[in-house]
């Protein structure tokens, strides 16, 4: 039986920004949907993504 650290678990599960690639640990990160994905922005991308670059 494989034995993972809790650290593996949670750099595996990690969500990232898909704009700037920090994760949760760093940022909060909120998620969203498009095109029936799931995907995650942190707070600070969330403004360049409603109004667009
Ligand atoms: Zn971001």
């Amino acid at each position: 039986m494989i034995k993972f650290k809790y650290d593996d678990i949670t750099k595996y599960f990690m969500k990232k920004c898909s704009y700037c690639g920090r994760s949760e640990e760093e940022v909060k990160i909120l998620v969203y949907h498009f095109k029936g994905k799931e995907n995650y922005v942190c707070a600070k991308c969330l403004p360049v993504m409603i109004h667009g670059e």
